[in-house]
């Protein structure tokens, strides 16, 4: 039987947003000062944003801070991430969090870690993305490849030139401009020459479903075992602990025993369809 969650899981904790940043067209990274500091979010774990009068959201740390300031990457795709992405600094929000369960970092000791993003997915790999740069996560050795529709759809490009350049990012994009220097393709273009021996290699996905499909499919090809890939699985949720059923995928609430799962656990889930 499942715990009875913390009544403060329930109840969202007051942020201010301190600054607001624009990444893309329907994209910005809120940094936000919590009123009371909760637990420090892991890599992977996401909140309930809740637009006051709107609604609420899951939304995953683009930075997980001290647990008293964080960020989140948001696009605006309805409701209740419009009035998220139109805050102004000073705009208060409520946030309940940290949920679920991050990428598994204790795997990543001694390995060649593959960061493979794809679009937005970008966001929820960010902390995991600055620990690598930062040299904190032990692996042997890592590498960051990132897919995007478009070149003015790649998050984070002045991180990516800048702070990142040690993680020698393989850029992609389907449809590509007179400039554009990097690949021209899906993302997998790149994992061949990128994986090395497969028997090191720990690959943690993020973006679209199909993205993750065809990534991990290409990864197994290469000899890459499917307990050595984690993805995150980005279903509807609403209550963040268990309790509504909205993510439920099979024997698991995907909010509390993911977002983050092995691609061994995660394959078998996909083929569930969404509530
Ligand atoms: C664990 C988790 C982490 C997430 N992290 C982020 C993040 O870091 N940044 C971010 O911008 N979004 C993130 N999302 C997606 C975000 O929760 C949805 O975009 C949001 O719920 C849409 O709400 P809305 O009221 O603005 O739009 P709605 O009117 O509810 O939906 C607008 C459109 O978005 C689609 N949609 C709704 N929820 C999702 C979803 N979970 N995944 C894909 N499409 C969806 C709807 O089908 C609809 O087509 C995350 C979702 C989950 C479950």
């Amino acid at each position: 039987m499942r715990s009875e969650p913390a009544v403060t899981t329930l109840v969202p904790t007051m942020a201010t947003v301190e600054a607001v940043r624009r990444e893309l067209d329907d994209t910005v990274t809120l940094s936000l000062a919590l009123s009371e500091p909760s637990l420090t979010p892991t890599p992977g774990q996401f909140a309930m944003l809740w637009a006051p009068g709107v609604g609420e959201v899951a939304i995953s740390y683009s930075g997980v801070g001290d647990g008293s300031r964080v960020d989140h990457t948001i696009r605006d795709v309805g409701a209740t991430t419009r009035a998220l992405t139109t805050c102004e600094p000073g705009a208060e929000l409520g946030s309940r969090g940290p949920f679920g369960r991050g990428w598994d970092l204790s795997r990543l000791p001694g390995r060649r870690l593959l960061i493979i993003a794809g679009g937005l997915g970008l966001a929820p790999l960010r902390p995991v993305v600055e620990a690598a740069t930062a040299g904190t996560l032990g692996t042997s050795s890592a590498q960051l490849l990132v897919g995007a529709r478009s070149p003015d759809a790649m998050l984070y490009r002045d991180e990516i030139s800048t702070h990142w350049a040690s993680l020698e990012p393989q850029l992609t994009v389907d449809h590509a401009t007179d400039t554009w220097k990097g690949g021209v393709g899906p993302v997998t273009i790149a994992l061949g020459s990128a994986i090395g021996d497969p028997a090191t290699v720990e690959a943690i996905v993020c973006g679209p479903e199909i993205m993750m499909r065809v990534v991990a499919r290409e990864l197994m090809d290469r000899d890459v075992a499917p307990d050595a890939i984690q993805v995150s699985l980005e279903r509807n949720m609403q209550c963040g602990v268990a309790r509504c059923g909205h993510c439920q995928l099979g024997p698991l609430f995907t909010c509390v025993d993911g977002p983050v799962l092995r691609w061994d656990e995660a394959e078998p889930l996909l083929a569930v369809r969404e509530r």
